[in-house]
């Protein structure tokens, strides 16, 4: 297997909304419709849709939600052998308007069976012997960090939803793939307009790896872990319409590069167009692209 996400999966239900409601404000829908998700299982099908050999270790319930997640991640050529179904709780869930035009969006998270994974669910093949294992923190830390503990290839950790990282796993992750907001909450700093140079500073003081900060629409800023040039990769051009999910779809393109042994800077420049092509349709899936779509967008 080339890659191996281990993480959440999730049913997303995707409210559409004239504009995101502030504290303690209603606002009325136009729409909402369900949706495959979660961090984890959203790589997966990012990673899947891109390339061969991709499997999914995580947990949904015995419901008929867990049943359209799994026939999800087959639909997008990942192999969900190594997702397990559990008794008496639901599978999880995230609730998430979407402002029409803009395409902004907030997300609120229901664990159910990802709350579920321990670190004996992670001790598998398919997490050792992967050449790249992506990880998120939707699922128990002790289960990311087993799974960082058990894997012999490269280790990629997305650090969302943000929260202090185990010394063991930090010193286990190759590439750390953080947001900006996610990386400002690893370094204990104030929110604040940071240049390339001050977020590279930020990076260099969270992890002596390699970091790759996603920036929205300015792309992403590579920060070689051994003090190499900092690099900024512009995305190219799109039509925005959703971004939900665009990070997810970075770190499944940047897992499936590394994979076939691409080095970082054009790993992330793959993973920059491919995570630009998913903002052009609904959702954290609408509009994942193939290996196709992807270098015909790159110049
Ligand atoms: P999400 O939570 O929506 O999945 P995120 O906050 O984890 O996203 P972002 O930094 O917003 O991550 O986006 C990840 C990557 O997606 C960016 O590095 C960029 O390559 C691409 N991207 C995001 N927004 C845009 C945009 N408006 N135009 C082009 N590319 C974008």
């Amino acid at each position: 297997m080339s890659v191996t996400v281990v993480g959440s999966l999730n049913e997303d239900v995707l409210v559409a909304v004239d504009r995101l409601p502030g504290r303690g404000e209603t606002v009325v829908a136009r729409s909402s419709s369900l949706a495959p998700g979660g961090k984890g299982a959203n790589q997966a099908a990012a990673a899947g849709l891109l390339g061969p050999g991709v499997h999914m270790v995580g947990r949904v319930g015995e419901d008929p939600a867990g049943d359209r997640q799994l026939a999800a991640l087959a639909g997008s050529r990942v192999n969900v052998r190594r997702v397990l179904r559990t008794a008496g709780t639901p599978t999880g869930s995230a609730t998430i308007p979407v402002e029409e035009g803009s395409g902004e969006n907030l997300i609120v998270v229901v664990p159910g069976a990802n709350a579920a994974l321990t670190a004996q669910d992670v001790d598998v093949p398919s997490v050792r012997d992967a050449r790249v294992v992506l990880l998120q923190l939707e699922v128990p830390m002790a289960a990311v960090t087993a799974a960082a503990r058990t894997a012999r290839g490269t280790v990629v950790l997305t650090p969302a939803p943000p929260q202090p990282l185990p010394t063991e796993l930090l010193a286990r992750v190759d590439v750390l793939v953080p947001n900006e907001h996610e990386l400002v909450h690893l370094a204990g700093a104030a929110p604040a307009d940071r240049s390339p140079e001050e977020l590279a500073a930020l990076a260099r003081s969270v992890s002596n790896g390699d970091v790759v900060v996603t920036l929205g629409a300015r792309g992403a800023l590579v920060v070689p872990g051994n003090g190499g040039p900092v690099l900024l990769q512009a995305p190219p051009p799109v039509p925005v319409v959703d971004t939900t999910g665009a990070g997810d779809c970075f770190s499944g393109a940047l897992g499936q590069a590394l994979a076939r042994g691409t080095d970082l800077p054009e790993a992330v420049r793959h993973a920059v167009a491919a995570a630009a092509l998913s903002t052009t349709g609904p959702g954290a899936r609408g509009a994942l692209p193939d290996e196709e779509a992807v270098e015909l967008l790159l110049p």
